[in-house]
């Protein structure tokens, strides 16, 4: 009597689950990312909800003026690059909890770099954008361009903002400038502590862009990953 009132109890209670209205929505995934995740890569707050994304491309605030991005508001990454990335993130907040990194770019699939290419090509910022013939590490999903951001949502100091095509940019450059005062102490540090924490996760820094990084060499990448077209 009391197994059967509890098979009964047991009855009720999985109707009742079953015919509960899905409280989640269906997540909206554009084709675009479909398409990434067909190819193997990773929306990177999948791996650390807590890291800051703003696709520079998706929207109108980059030297192209235009999104060349359209539904691409997520970033995707290489899934070792992603797991990189988190690391990055959590040595960050080990020195300052109230910090976050935010990222501008990730993945760049080829079809738009040929698409940034065409706008700029002709132009004085044509220098500035990789040709899509030989295809750039953001094209095989392995590269990162971003920056930190304090508790209130703002960008450290980093003496220039994100893609600013000079010398101020170039990290290279950075012990000169300080001489000349065209960079101050203080904007270095906040670089110093942005490479600290990427090249402390595995990433390589480079000379002439202080917001991007490589998760690997470029001749690792192409040899482990395939370009995204
Ligand atoms: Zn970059």
């Amino acid at each position: 009597m009391n197994r059967n009132r509890n098979y009964m109890q047991l009855l009720a209670f999985l109707f009742f689950v079953c015919t509960m209205p899905s409280v989640l929505p269906a997540e909206e995934i554009s084709d675009i990312e479909k398409d990434l995740i067909r190819n193997g890569l990773v929306n990177i707050q999948s791996i650390d909800p807590t890291i800051k994304v703003e696709l520079k491309y998706s929207t109108e605030d980059n030297f192209l003026g235009e999104d060349v991005y359209g539904d691409l508001t997520n970033c995707y990454l290489q899934k070792e690059a992603a797991v990189k990335l988190a690391k990055a993130q959590k040595f960050l907040k080990e020195k300052f909890p109230e910090y976050s990194l935010i990222v501008y770019d990730g993945v760049r699939p080829r079809r738009i770099q040929y698409k940034m290419w065409d706008i700029v090509k002709g132009t004085a910022q044509q220098g500035y954008v990789a040709n899509p013939a030989y295809g750039s590490i953001h094209n095989y999903g392995s590269a990162v361009d971003l920056s930190i951001v304090d508790g209130e949502g703002k960008e450290l100091d980093m003496g220039t903002p994100f893609d600013y095509f000079g010398d101020l940019a170039q990290p290279r450059y950075e012990k000169k400038f300080l001489k000349e005062g065209k960079l101050n102490a203080l904007q270095i540090k906040n670089r110093e502590l942005l490479r600290d924490v990427m090249t402390k996760a595995g990433f390589i820094y480079i000379s002439n862009e202080w917001w991007h990084f490589n998760a690997f060499e470029k001749d690792a990448v192409k040899k482990k990953y395939k370009i995204i077209e």
